[in-house]
């Protein structure tokens, strides 16, 4: 018998979970289907902390944190906790930056979020803890936040479950169509409408229906830092931070223990998601500790590092649409940082799946040219 469901979710990391959710919450009967068992660690939403800021080099993005904000504010209150740390946030623009300061500073102005720019000497005074060349020019933003990333995920398949959501793991899907979802042991089920959110494994799931997805999956790398003193990195004494050259880096204060997280952005090596190992990169390693030693010199010695995935589009803008051709099938995809908007994208998708919308934004369109056109060059640093 094959059982019938008004939507299936494909993949249960934090963009599936919040479409799982969301449509759950709007009383419709929801599977949830994740290949691996339920928090795994070989995608991109698990571990302990994500950012979410304000700051972005678009309107168009700032204003998508601005929903950010108020979805992550909805689940808070539907899981009744707190999942937003606010800690402030300081990217920092050294003298003749790789990523112009002119698109977030005029970003933020048209939208009318404040903020504030500091010299290296203001930077200094306030947080001490910073050592920073010459002629950089902080960005601060007092908003900017830390959500939980594994517990946050967590919380949204706990919550899509409590609205009727069935979740099933270890139950990898072999092909969607738009009415059906086929998992790999040949269990079939039908459904008016599939949502997928596979992050690295995307690609594969849509050629069939016809979309050749230019995706480039990264092995990424966070490490946690001992600070001698860690009550000079406590949340209200240091904002988190994001450094806006290339290579960049990013970091934050301590969240929940008394050590300082931080990693290059687009900094790991190419791989094939079902080939690749966790082994830590000693390399990417030093490279880290070398910022950290000169920018953050009290953030201490390496304690542990850990792995996690990118799935990186020509533009590093998101998939957050419906399948040309198959206006029954919505994709959601974070581009290396969407976990921020995980609550925005699964209300977006369960619109696109439920046709209250039928397009999010041309930004986010999976026919748009940097998807569909060969010649298209990449740039990932944003
Ligand atoms: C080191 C690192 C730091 C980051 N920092 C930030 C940050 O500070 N702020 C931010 O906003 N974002 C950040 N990101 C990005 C963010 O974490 C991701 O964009 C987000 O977690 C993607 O969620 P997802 O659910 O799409 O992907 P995933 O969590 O990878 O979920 C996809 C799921 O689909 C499952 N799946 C795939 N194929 C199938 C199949 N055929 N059948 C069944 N299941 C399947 C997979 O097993 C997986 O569980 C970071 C990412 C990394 C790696």
């Amino acid at each position: 018998m094959t059982e019938r469901f008004d939507h299936v979710v494909v993949g249960l990391g934090a963009l599936g979970s919040a479409a799982a959710y969301q449509l759950a919450r709007r009383g419709r009967s929801v599977l949830g289907l994740e290949q691996f068992e339920l928090g795994h660690h070989r995608g991109a939403s698990h571990d302990t902390s994500r950012i979410l800021r304000h700051s972005y080099h678009t309107p168009e993005y700032v204003r998508l944190t601005q929903d950010a904000y108020d979805d992550w504010a909805q689940l808070s209150a539907d899981a009744g906790r707190e999942l937003v740390t606010v800690v402030g946030g300081l990217d920092l623009f050294p003298p003749e930056p790789a990523i112009p300061m002119v698109d977030y500073t005029a970003a933020l102005s048209e939208v009318g979020v404040p903020f504030e720019l500091l010299d290296v000497d203001q930077v200094g005074e306030r947080w001490p803890q910073f050592a920073l060349p010459a002629g950089t020019t902080g960005l601060f933003q007092e908003r900017g936040a830390i959500v939980p990333a594994g517990p946050g995920t967590a919380a949204m398949q706990d919550l899509a479950r409590r609205y009727g959501a069935v979740l099933r793991d270890r139950s990898p899907v072999a092909s969607v169509t738009g009415t059906s979802v086929a998992l790999a042991d040949g269990t079939t089920y039908s459904c008016g409408s599939v949502v997928v959110c596979a992050d690295a494994w995307t690609a594969r799931l849509l050629a069939p229906l016809g979309i050749d997805l230019a995706l480039t999956v990264t092995l990424e790398q966070a490490t946690y830092f001992a600070p001698e003193h860690p009550e000079d990195f406590a949340p209200e004494r240091m904002p988190l931070w994001i450094w806006m050259d290339d290579p960049s880096f990013y970091g934050f204060p301590c969240y929940g223990e008394p050590t300082v997280k931080a990693a290059q952005d687009c900094g790991g090596p190419v791989v094939d998601p079902d080939a690749r190992g966790s082994d830590v990169s000693e390399e990417m390693l030093a490279l880290l500790a070398g910022h950290m030693g000169s920018m953050l010199p009290g953030a201490g010695r390496p304690v542990r590092s850990l792995r996690c995935q990118y799935a990186l589009t020509p533009d590093r803008d998101f998939v957050v649409d419906r399948v040309p051709g198959h206006p029954t099938v919505a994709i959601g995809l974070g581009a290396g940082h969407g976990f921020k908007f995980a609550p925005t994208f699964g209300r977006l998708l369960a619109d696109l799946a439920t046709g209250e919308r039928e397009r999010v934004s041309p930004t986010f369109a999976l026919d748009r040219p940097a998807l569909v056109d060969p010649a298209y060059s990449a740039h990932w640093l944003v």
